[in-house]
C-alpha cells in the first residue's frame, strides 16, 4: 500500500487505520454469515446484535441518561434544522437561536420556515470570532429552548462552557462530539452528523429528553417524528447499516483508548500545539479567533498573503498533508483535527509551518 496522507479534512475524516482494517477484513463475510454487512438484511440476528451494541456504546461513551432516547437517523444535521422545530416547538412558542457562524445561521434560517424563531445573539458584526458570554443572550418570553452549535466548523470558533440560561439548550454538535463531556442536565436535545468524530457519513445522531417527545402538537409524517424513531429503536426503516457498523468500530476504539475524558485531551493537546506555532510566529501567522474560543477541532489561521497561502497549501500536499484549504466563505488555512487524527500529523504540520515560515519571511 502506498503511504496514507495526513487527511486534515473539515469532514469526512480521517478514521482509525485499525477500524479500516478491520472492515477490510470483514468487508465480505460478515460476523459468519458468509455475506457482507452491506448485503445483510437490516432484520437479520446478526446486523440487529450491531445496531443494539452502537445504541448502547454510544449511550455509555456519551454518558447518556435513561430519560434520553438515542436516535440514528439519516438526513444530515441539515435535515436536524428542520426537524428539531418540528419536534420540540408547538404553534405558539419560540426558539431563540445564538447565530455563531455559518452553521448556527443555516439552523435558524430553516428553522424560521417552520416555527417562530428569533436570533438571541450574533456574532456578524464582529466577524463570527467568538461565542457570546451569558448576559448578551436575550431571551424573549415564551421562548421553549435556545439553540447553540457548540464548534462551528467553518469559522474555528466553540463555545468554552456551555452557556449558562435558565431554559433548556438545544445543540448542533456536528464538529465536536464525543469529543468533551455533555452536562445533560443543561440540554433538551443535541444532534450531530457522525462524518467527523465518529465514523464514516450517513448517519446523524439525535439524543432527546424524552418527556419532550410527542408535544408538538403537529400530524407529522413518521419519519419526522422522533417518537416513531424511538419506539422502533432506530429500526422503522432501513437504516445506514454499514455506517452504524463502521460507527460501532470507532465506538469500540475510543473505549478502549479511554473514553471520552482521553479525547478531550488528546483535542487540548493537538491544537494547542497549533496554536503555540500561529502565536510564536510574531503575527507571520494569524488566528482570526477571540482566544478563549478557539476551535481544538477546526484550526483556522491566516498567512501574509493569499499568494502565500496557496503555495502553502500546495507544498503541504506535496509533503502528504492535504485537505488544508480554508472554506472558501472565510479562506486561509483549516486545519481539522478530530478524534482520529493522529498527534504526529499535528506534529508534522507544526513543523512544515515553521519551516515554510523561515523560508518565506
Ligand atoms: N452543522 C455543523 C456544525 C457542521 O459542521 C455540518 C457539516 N459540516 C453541518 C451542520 C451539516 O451537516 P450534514 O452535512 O451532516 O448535514
Amino acid at each position: 500500500m502506498d503511504k496514507r496522507v495526513d487527511n486534515f479534512c473539515a469532514g469526512p475524516c480521517t478514521l482509525p487505520f485499525s477500524v479500516l482494517e478491520d472492515v477490510r477484513d470483514e468487508l465480505i463475510n460478515f460476523a459468519n454469515t458468509g455475506m457482507s454487512i452491506i448485503e445483510d438484511s437490516h432484520r437479520s440476528p446478526s446486523y440487529d446484535a450491531i445496531h443494539h451494541e452502537t445504541l448502547n456504546l454510544f449511550r455509555n461513551l456519551a454518558n447518556v441518561p435513561e430519560d434520553f432516547a438515542v436516535l440514528f437517523l439519516q438526513g444530515g444535521a441539515t435535515l436536524q434544522f428542520a426537524q428539531v422545530p418540528l419536534n420540540l416547538l408547538s404553534e405558539n412558542q419560540k426558539s431563540g437561536y445564538i447565530n455563531t457562524g455559518s452553521w448556527a445561521d443555516k439552523a435558524l434560517t430553516d428553522a424560521k420556515k417552520i416555527a417562530n424563531t428569533y436570533e438571541a445573539w450574533s456574532g456578524l458584526q464582529e466577524g463570527f470570532i467568538r461565542t457570546p458570554n451569558c448576559n448578551e443572550i436575550t431571551i424573549q418570553p415564551n421562548t421553549r429552548y435556545i439553540h447553540m452549535t457548540s464548534n462551528e466548523t467553518i469559522n474555528g470558533i466553540r463555545f468554552p462552557t456551555y452557556p449558562d440560561v435558565d431554559i433548556p439548550l438545544v445543540a448542533d454538535m456536528s464538529s465536536d462530539l464525543l469529543s468533551r463531556p455533555i452536562d445533560w442536565s443543561r440540554f433538551d436535545l443535541i444532534y450531530g452528523g457522525i462524518q467527523k468524530n465518529l465514523g464514516p457519513a450517513g448517519v446523524t445522531v439525535v439524543v432527546v429528553r424524552r418527556s419532550r417527545l410527542g408535544t408538538h402538537g403537529r400530524n407529522l409524517p413518521s419519519y419526522l417524528d422522533y417518537q416513531t424513531h424511538d419506539d422502533a429503536h432506530s429500526l422503522m426503516n432501513t437504516p445506514p447499516m454499514f455506517s452504524i457498523y463502521v460507527m460501532n468500530k470507532v465506538l469500540n476504539w475510543m473505549a478502549e483508548v479511554g473514553g471520552v475524558q482521553e479525547f478531550e485531551t488528546r483535542a487540548t493537546k493537538r491544537s494547542a500545539l497549533i496554536y503555540e506555532t500561529i502565536d510564536q510566529s510574531n503575527e507571520w501567522y494569524r488566528s482570526p479567533v477571540d482566544k478563549k474560543c478557539r476551535s481544538h477541532m477546526n484550526v483556522i489561521f491566516h498567512l501574509p498573503s493569499k499568494v502565500l497561502e496557496k503555495k502553502f497549501i500546495d507544498q503541504a500536499i506535496e509533503l502528504g498533508m492535504v485537505n488544508l484549504k480554508g472554506h472558501r466563505n472565510v479562506g486561509g488555512i483549516r486545519a481539522s483535527i478530530y478524534n482520529a487524527m493522529q498527534i504526529e500529523s499535528v506534529e508534522r504540520l507544526a513543523e512544515f509551518m515553521n519551516a515554510y515560515k523561515k523560508s518565506n519571511s
